[in-house]
């Protein structure tokens, strides 16, 4: 059998006829309890370190390297672009991607070190370009995505303080990310890092910086005018000017800029009629308009970065600032700081509605704080009959928080 040619599977509930089931142990389930309903659904292998006497199973030692060796063997473009950072990765690997040949994309957000490889066994089929995804929460994550390829060009977005809580300190998360410029041949950096352009200096290796005062490609000022974004770079020294059918937050513009760095690396011409719609997936500051109220779905996710861009990009919208949040979570013992740097910059804002009942929830007190409850139900409520036409109203937290169930009783009831 040749295993490249095979449909891989991790979650015994979506088994599909014909396809091998790999057992991984994670930190509430093992797979391993769930091989005989897979191979009763129609898996026609189980991969397992346990050998279970199923007589369907090959045995390794360790089922994610194992999923890492294949999927590196199954992954033959001739150009791989790998992208990490706190924030943006997915916008950024998705406007990549559209504006590359013949390109492969991973999947989603499926980053990590299961994710990521997963989704090049179901996915590859063969594209001269792969554009890959990858998430950095703990130490080591960087060596081990890297081992399904070095990439030819390496992109550090940002170094925020997302996923802190598995890292000893803001040090230790920037030396993980900055290990992509060691394993990259070429590198794409945020050049507002002063941290980022001196690693970059002393490797030497081709690289190209983004940002707004320093870098190759640089964001140079932008504007919203009726639900569209006009935006100036400067690339090497010439202006580009675009015109967005949508709004994008200074986050965005950036990660746009690091995706021209890509493009220049590679000597690839900058072919911008491709990128007039930059794909958002949903809840990453989706635009939308309700009974005169203007909603803002950032729910998808959250870090101070991204809430600070937020806002500010509210800044730059006409009408009454409302935002409705929840805490950034997984901050281990810096929770109180970062959230009273968020309550902060809430305080640009008009008014603040903030989930409680989740862990931080207790340190977002900003004065302009309107309402608060630990039910999403009390609390859209509140929100529903507080907005008005003419409003901004940003939704936003963490994941763990699920705040879109606010937003959704919220336009429900408006
Ligand atoms: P990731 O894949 O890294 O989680 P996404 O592209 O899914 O990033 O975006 C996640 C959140 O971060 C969204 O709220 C989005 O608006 C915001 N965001 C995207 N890029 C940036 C950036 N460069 N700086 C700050 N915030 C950003």
């Amino acid at each position: 059998m040749d295993l490249l040619k095979e449909k891989f599977c991790i979650d015994s509930r979506r088994v599909e006829k014909g396809c091998i089931f790999v057992a991984i142990k994670g930190s509430r389930f093992d797979g391993h309890d769930f091989v005989p309903e897979a191979l009763e659904k129609g898996a026609k292998l189980a991969v397992v370190e346990r050998p279970l006497g199923t007589g369907k199973e090959i045995v390794v030692d360790d089922v994610i390297d194992f999923m890492i060796e294949l999927a590196s063997k199954k992954l033959k473009a001739e150009i791989v672009i790998g992208i990490t950072g706190s924030s943006g990765k997915t916008f950024t690997k998705d406007l990549v991607a559209d504006m590359l040949p013949n390109s492969f994309r991973s999947s989603g957000n499926m980053n990590t070190e299961i994710g990521l490889p997963l989704s090049i066994l179901n996915e590859y089929d063969g594209q001269e370009f792969a554009v890959l995804e990858m998430g950095v929460s703990k130490k080591g994550d960087l060596e081990r995505l890297c081992r399904i390829r070095k990439p030819d060009v390496g992109v550090v977005l940002n170094v925020g303080r997302q996923h802190l809580g598995f890292f000893e300190s803001e040090e230790e998360l920037f030396e993980e990310k900055a290990r992509m410029f060691e394993y990259s041949r070429m590198v794409v950096y945020n050049a507002e890092d002063e941290r980022m352009r001196k690693r970059v200096e002393v490797l030497g290796k081709p690289a190209k910086g983004f940002g707004e005062k320093k870098g190759e490609c640089r964001l140079v000022d932008w504007r919203y005018s009726f639900g569209k974004t006009e935006v100036v770079y400067e690339v090497e020294g010439s202006p580009v000017y675009l015109k967005l059918l949508d709004l994008y937050h200074r986050g965005h513009l950036l990660n746009l800029a690091a995706a021209l760095c890509v493009l220049r690396l590679l000597d690839l011409p900058l072919d911008l009629e491709k990128i007039i719609r930059p794909k958002k997936e949903k809840g990453r500051f989706n635009v939308f308009e309700r009974k005169g109220v203007t909603f803002i779905d950032d729910t998808y996710n959250a870090s101070l970065l991204s809430f600070k861009t937020a806002i500010e990009a509210m800044e730059k919208m006409e009408g009454r600032k409302i935002a409705v949040v929840g805490p950034i979570l997984e901050q281990g013992v810096f929770s109180k700081e970062t959230h009273e740097k968020l309550s902060e910059i809430l305080e640009r804002i008009d008014g603040v509605f903030v989930l409680d009942g989740y862990e931080g929830s207790e340190y977002i007190n900003p004065s302009n704080t309107l309402g608060r409850s630990d039910s999403k139900e009390e609390l859209a409520e509140m929100v529903s009959r507080y907005l008005g036409k003419g409003d901004i109203a940003l939704f936003k937290a963490s994941r763990g928080v699920k705040m879109e169930e606010v937003l959704e009783r919220v336009i429900e009831w408006i």
